[in-house]
């Protein structure tokens, strides 16, 4: 039967889970905040509801997306990734108003969402992680005198990290006694900012670990699959840029143990729906628990694209009442996959975000193995109160050289001007060796300064072609993105 479903979220997430839905042959409801007036995702969906004023307020406001929904007659709800989709409050809600939430139910959420609880979930389990602390006290002198115990029993460095994390922030590493207090401090204060919760726990740090994670979708019956692999070690400020399907570890044996061990994550915490156990793997390839992410997350493209299973259809059909079609044999990976996150930042200026610029000209890439999940069109202002993501770029290959080769054309021939974008970082990046060769960790951004000192002159041609774009009025056809 046909339903309605409403997606709780912007940007390119929300295009992509439109297009989803459409496809299935249900209705798909978009909600959106003053700021967002004209965004794409209002246009590609059938339907779609003003919210307020925002910026942010509305879209993380529970109560007006249930009333909203109830007026609407909304059968689902798909929360994408940020905003609400790991607040148990919204499935909650969703159950008591008989709405169908796309994602774990609220206590698996609420659970795991809350890393100290994952761990301890995860260590009754016997999953391999680091060693750790429970929330350490709210009295800052008492905290910091547990860190530094912490500290003297495991060594430096450790990693003070906001239990109600996400996105990399209120994460700090801290690689001497002495700076324990003013590191906790930062913390804190960045936990409390993002989380609303000052909720700090201690890690030990895994000293250029490799991050890789593993897709898992699991069916109300318990049945659990796992679709591989990715590397997500190329990253910023703890957030990732550049994200590869599988990963390029050697050891395919290991590889399976920590797809199985994901397996297990899942069923050990109830899980239900798609899903992603994260990783550490150190220089001896131990590998580590992280924790798992209970949503669809940004770079799920690199696995569809080698394995050709859509996850977030599968998502809504899962949610639906479907039981999983494929069984952990029938999930095949071909050939690699890589994402790159094209966001509105300049990588010149420590990677600072240029909101509020207004695209002059766009012109995408495309061909064979070619996929791009964007949002922005020629004449689209980014609005500033949001995240700087544009587009990703997924390319696919046969071979890993084939999808390096491929990604290079791709970045020389987009042309994204009148604000500074990654792309021509990128450029830089697929060109450097090391990256080329696979072998690189979470310090790999840090230790290549270089990658970030190219001219970035707008060429000439692309200056001409703002300008007869801005002569025109052109605006591309928004559906192209
Ligand atoms: P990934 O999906 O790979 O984990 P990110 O860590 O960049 O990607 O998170 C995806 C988006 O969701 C980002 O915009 C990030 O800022 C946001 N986000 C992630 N976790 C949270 C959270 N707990 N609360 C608010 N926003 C979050
Ligand atoms: P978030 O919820 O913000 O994604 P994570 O726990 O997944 O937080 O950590 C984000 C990133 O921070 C990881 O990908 C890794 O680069 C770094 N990190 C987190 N914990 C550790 C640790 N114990 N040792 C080394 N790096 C870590
Ligand atoms: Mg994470």
């Amino acid at each position: 039967m046909k339903k309605k479903i409403l997606v709780a979220n912007r940007g390119e997430i929300a295009c992509r889970i439109i297009r989803a839905i459409q496809e299935l042959g249900h209705t798909a409801v978009a909600i959106y905040e003053t700021p967002d007036n004209g965004a794409l995702h209002i246009r590609v969906a059938d339907e779609a509801i003003w919210l307020g004023d925002g910026p942010r307020v509305d879209y993380l406001d529970i109560e007006r997306i249930m009333q909203v929904a109830k007026r609407y007659d909304i059968d689902a709800i798909h929360p994408g990734y940020g905003f609400l989709a790991e607040n148990p409050g919204l499935p909650k809600a969703c159950v008591e108003n008989d709405i169908i939430f796309i994602g774990p139910n609220s206590e698996v959420i609420s659970n795991l969402g809350n890393k100290v609880m994952a761990r301890k979930i995860m260590a009754g389990a016997k999953i391999p992680m680091v060693p750790g602390t429970d929330n350490l006290a709210d009295d800052e002198d008492a905290a910091v005198a547990e860190a530094i115990v912490f500290g003297e029993k495991y060594g430096y460095p450790i990693m003070l990290k906001a239990t109600a994390g996400g996105g990399g922030r209120g994460i700090r590493q801290v690689d001497r006694p002495e700076d324990v207090q003013e590191q906790f401090q930062i913390a804190r204060a960045e936990a409390i900012a993002a989380f609303a919760s000052g909720d700090i726990y201690i890690e030990k740090v895994v000293v250029q670990p490799k991050h890789v994670e593993v897709q898992i979708i699991a069916d109300s019956t318990g049945e659990t699959v796992h679709l591989g692999t990715r590397d997500c070690s190329i990253q910023r400020r703890n957030q990732k840029l550049v994200e590869i399907a599988p990963s390029l570890i050697p050891d395919q044996g290991l590889l399976d143990e920590i797809c199985e061990t994901a397996v297990r994550a899942a069923k050990a915490a109830n899980y239900e729906n798609a899903g992603t156990v994260e990783f550490l793997i150190d220089k001896d390839m131990n590998y580590y628990f992280m924790e798992i992410n209970t949503r669809v997350q940004v770079e799920h493209t690199v696995t569809e694209m080698v394995t050709g299973i859509d996850i977030v259809r599968t998502q809504i059909k899962l949610a639906l009442g479907k039981t999983l079609l494929f069984k952990q044999e029938d999930v095949q990976i071909r050939g690699y996959a890589i994402e790159m996150r094209i966001n509105a930042e300049d990588p010149q200026n420590d990677f600072m975000p240029e909101g509020g610029k207004t695209v002059n000209v766009y012109r995408s890439p495309g061909g064979y193995g070619v996929r791009l999940d964007g949002f922005v069109y020629q004449g689209y202002t980014i609005p500033e109160v949001y995240d700087s993501l544009l587009v990703k770029l997924t390319v696919h290959g046969y071979s890993w050289n084939e999808t390096v080769d491929r990604l290079r054309r791709c970045l020389n021939n987009y042309v994204i001007s009148g604000l500074k974008t990654t792309i021509p970082y990128y450029i830089q990046l697929v060109n450097e060796p090391q990256f080329q060769s696979g072998d690189f960790d979470t310090s790999y951004i840090e230790q290549h300064p270089e990658l970030a000192d190219y001219r970035d002159d707008v060429s000439e041609v692309n200056k001409i072609a703002a300008l007869i774009a801005e002569i025109h009025h052109e605006k591309m056809n928004p559906y192209a993105i």
